[in-house]
This record gives C-alpha cells, sequence and structure tokens, in this order.
C-alpha cells in the first residue's frame, strides 16, 4: 500500500524544508544543478565526507543534520559509486536506495534527479522515481497499534523528484507508475491472509480492473464441472470455500491478433491436503497464490498503460485443506484434456490446478503462447535459491526474451531443463500420469507434469517462482514478504517483444 506516499516532479529548487536528498559519484562530485542548489552546503558536504570518511560508494548516504546555509532540515547524499553507464535498473535500486535513507518521522522530501556527469533523461529520472515507489511500499493494514509508526507524520509522505523537465519526466512515469501500481497490488494479494483472501474474494478483488477496460470472467465450481476441469477441483474439494477460475482480458492490440497468455497458480492456502504439511512455517503458504497474484498485477499494468497487446490473465483459484470430502492419494480423476491422474502426494496440487487452466487457455484462446507463474515446488529454492525463478521452456525464442527481460528488471530467470527422461518419471502405474515424480529433480518433474497439458505447437513457459515471490531477501527495491515478482518482468517482456 504505497497510499501514504505521494509523488510528484518539479524542476530543481531547493525546497524551503523537509529532507533534500543529492547524489554524488565515487569522488564525492555533485551535478551541477545540485551544485547550485547547494550553494555553501556543497563545500560543508566536502567536510562532513571526509570527517565521516564517506567516499560515495553506490547506495552508501551521508546525512547531515540542519545544513548551514539551507533552510533544510537534513542534506542526504546518496553515493552512485562511478556514475558512468548506470543502466536502468541502476537508477531504480539508486531510487529505491534514497527512498530507503528518508527518515520515517519526515512528511517531507526532495531528491534532485541529477548525476555528476549531467542532468538525467526523463525516462532516467522516471526510473528513479520508480525506485522510490517501489520501496515505499509496506503491508501494514493489520497493525492497529502501529508501534514504529507512532512516529510517523500523519497523512501522505510526499517525495518530489526535481528534473530539468517535469512535464517531460511525468509523462515517462506513467507507463512505470503502471508497474509500480501492479507491483503493488501483486504484494498485496500475497500478504492478505487466508481468513481474508479465499478464492471467491480473490475473484471479487480481481473484479476491479474492469474499471481499466478490462473483462473479468468468474467460473464458478458448476461452470468448471461443466468443462471437465477435475483436477482443478479435486485440489479445493476439501475446503469449505468453493474454487474459481478467473479469466480476464485486455484487448489493447489489432482486432482479432492473437493473444499472449499468462497464468497463475492460485492456491490461497495450501495445507498440503491430506498429505498435510507440517506445522512449521506452514503460515507462508497464504502466498501459494503469488503466481495469480503477479497475473492480477500484470494485467492492472498492461490496462493501465494501455498497452498495444492482447492479453489473457487466468488464475485457478482453490483452497488446498484436508476434510472428509479431501482428496486421498491414491485417487484418480479426469483432466478437461482427457488425460487420467493418480494423485500420488495432495500436496503437489499446483499442477493439478494448472493442468486443466493451461489446457483450458490454449483451447480457448489459441495464444501466441502462454506464460504460467507458480509457487509450484520447494526443490527450486534448493536448486536457485532465491536470487533466480526457475524458467522451464519448450521454446528458445521465448525463453531467451523471458531471459533478457529478466535482466533488464532485476526479476532474473534460470533456464532449468526438460526431457524426456525426466518426463517418464510421471508415469503412472494405474493412470496415464501422476502428480509426483520422487525427490530428485522435483522442480523438473513438477514441469514435465504441466508440458503434458501443453497442446502441441504452443509455445509455453513455465516459472517456478516459490523462492522469489515469497520471502526473498530484501533489495533496495523491497522490503516486503510478497514480493510481487513477475510483473515488472513480464510487462518488460511484452513491451520489449510483443507491443504492435
Ligand atoms: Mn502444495
Ligand atoms: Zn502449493
Amino acid at each position: 500500500m504505497a497510499d501514504t506516499l505521494k509523488l510528484g516532479f518539479s524542476v530543481f529548487t531547493v525546497p524551503p524544508k523537509g529532507v533534500l536528498l543529492v547524489f554524488c559519484d565515487d569522488k564525492l562530485k555533485l551535478g551541477s544543478q545540485t551544485r547550485k542548489g547547494l550553494g555553501r552546503a556543497a563545500e560543508l558536504f566536502k567536510r562532513a565526507a571526509a570527517a565521516n570518511k564517506f567516499t560515495g560508494k553506490n547506495g552508501s548516504a551521508l546525512d547531515i543534520v540542519a545544513p548551514a546555509g539551507l533552510k533544510v532540515a537534513r542534506l542526504l547524499v546518496i553515493g552512485t559509486g562511478k556514475a558512468k553507464d548506470l543502466a536502468s535498473l541502476d537508477l531504480v535500486k539508486l531510487g529505491g536506495a534514497a527512498m530507503g535513507c528518508i527518515p520515517a518521522s519526515a512528511a517531507e522530501a526532495t531528491l534532485f534527479a541529477e548525476l555528476p556527469g549531467g542532468a538525467l533523461s526523463p525516462a532516467q529520472a522516471a526510473e528513479i522515481a520508480l525506485g522510490v515507489r517501489l520501496r515505499a511500499y509496506s503491508f501494514d493494514r493489520y497493525k492497529t497499534t502501529k508501534r514504529k509508526e507512532d512516529e510517523e507524520p500523519k497523512g501522505e509522505k510526499r517525495v518530489t523528484i526535481a528534473v530539468a523537465d517535469a512535464s517531460a519526466a511525468r509523462r515517462a512515469f506513467a507507463p512505470r507508475q503502471a508497474a509500480a501500481d501492479g507491483v503493488d497490488i501483486a504484494r498485496d494479494l500475497v500478504n492478505e491472509p487466508a481468513n481474508v483472501l479465499y478464492p471467491e474474494e480473490f475473484a471479487r478483488r480481481a473484479g476491479a480492473l474492469k474499471k481499466l477496460g478490462v473483462s473479468v470472467e468468474v467460473l464458478d465450481v458448476k461452470a468448471m464441472k461443466k468443462l471437465g476441469m477435475n483436477a482443478l477441483l479435486g485440489v479445493g474439494q476439501g475446503s469449505r470455500r468453493d474454487s474459481r477460475l478467473v479469466v480476464m482480458r485486455w484487448n489493447g492490440g489489432a482486432r482479432g491478433a492473437e493473444p499472449v497468455a499468462f497464468i497463475g497458480k492460485g492456491v490461497c492456502f495450501d495445507t498440503g491436503g491430506i498429505s498435510i504439511k507440517p506445522a512449521s512455517g506452514m503460515e507462508d503458504m497464504k502466498g501459494d497464490m503469488a503466481g495469480a497474484a503477479c497475473v492480477v498485477g500484470l494485467m492492472h499494468t498492461l490496462a493501465a498503460r494501455k498497452a498495444k497487446v492482447n492479453a489473457v490473465g487466468a488464475m485457478g483459484v482453490v483452497e488446498n485443506m484436508p476434510d472428509g470430502n479431501a482428496q486421498r492419494p491414491g485417487d484418480i480423476v479426469t483432466s478437461m484434456s482427457g488425460q487420467t491422474i493418480e494423485i500420488i502426494n495432495t500436496d503437489a496440487e499446483g499442477r493439478l490446478v494448472l493442468a486443466d487452466v493451461l489446457w483450458y487457455v490454449a483451447q480457448r484462446f489459441k495464444p501466441k503462447f502462454m506464460v504460467n507463474l507458480a509457487t509450484l515446488t520447494g526443490a527450486i529454492i534448493v536448486a536457485l535459491g532465491q536470487e533466480y525463478a526457475g524458467l522451464f521452456c519448450n521454446d528458445d525464442k521465448l525463453a531467451e526474451q523471458l531471459t533478457k527481460a529478466g535482466q533488464a528488471t532485476g526479476e532474473k530467470v534460470w533456464r532449468m531443463p526438460l526431457g524426456p527422461e525426466y518426463d517418464k518419471l510421471i508415469d503412472s502405474k494405474f493412470a496415464d500420469v501422476k502428480n509426483t515424480g520422487g525427490r530428485h529433480g522435483g522442480a523438473i518433474t513438477a514441469a514435465q507434469f504441466l508440458q503434458r497439458f501443453v497442446q502441441k505447437g504452443v509455445p509455453w513457459a513455465h516459472l517456478d517462482i516459490a523462492g522469489t515471490g515469497m520471502g526473498p531477501p530484501t533489495t533496495d527495491i523491497n522490503r516486503s514478504w510478497g514480493s510481487g515478482f513477475g510483473v515488472r518482468l513480464l510487462d518488460q517482456l511484452v513491451a520489449d517483444d510483443y507491443e504492435s
């Protein structure tokens, strides 16, 4: 919820109060507007830097309280390190680092978007503003006593980005604001507890995108039964909360052009079902819908920035609970594709949900490609830690595009193998396929399972975001448990490669 942040742009002017943030490089050089703005305080900065052994290292900050010659309460100088050749992502991170330096108690801050080499372009200033937005997010709607927030000013925090051309920067920021809003939506959904966010409520919240011109269809249990989605329905049958399939469409591209499709695993809570999980850490399973949350955030972004693309977002939203009606190990279900699935472990439920949604989307929409996101396996965290999402892909071009988008946004993906040797491991004694392939290569056999439900000829990628979507290490641009991983990655993919 960045609703406490009010972000704006102005031309370079030193404010009469609040906090002033400026950048310097690793030679302690300041930009020309910055030098002009600081006046005598520029000299003060040099002395304070020497006294504090501040060297302008990237992301470091020097805090000067009540700087002589300025009216502001504080001057914060943020180091950029070598300021040459900073990539867009470096600027986003710098914006995040700067936001992180603003004291909680400050109601107003102005950030000079200038490097020693000269004023930044509107797009570069907008990247800094994006970093500010991403860092500002916090999820505190259930903290009613507001312990640490007691020091914070009531109402909103105003952060102004000072630039050479404010209206150009504002225009450049618009699509990034759409992305930041999408990330915030995804983070909120992941952070929400499962007693609040169950399938029906998830579908209701997704419905908010209608006001942006996104069509939102919600299929209930009866409708899914009719379609033969027994793999998905089997997962939800032990819950008092009914399952839902949410289908969103944004048509910003050429009329009739085949859409790109994004599919999310939306397990609002995963107890493991009858194959119940151990108690320790089970609370994290409220985030087992991070894939679906990303799809909602992404569809918001595409619509809000009026992306010139036709896009489908589909989410299978269920709750996996143990109950007298719950699915058992050994049960055999017939998926929408007609393939039968033997349930070996009811905790391998995400792939069952996705099996039917992948089939449905390919059949109904004939998409250009499908990318699904899922907090699918613990095995992907064993393999990659929490730095990269696992990428499994049947198409080299799509894999390359995703990898490139990952590098540009910092939402990195690492390609993992698929192959017939792995596929054999999920052959079942009693059905066409079983839902686990054993301990070895667990992230891969999960992907093999999904691939059995991808129709021939459809380019498809599976992103296993179990490590990156929930509780990844904090960074300059994310302090939230639910990271919103994937929104910026896939928005970049669309912008780079799929807009007409
Ligand atoms: Mn599970
Ligand atoms: Zn799960």
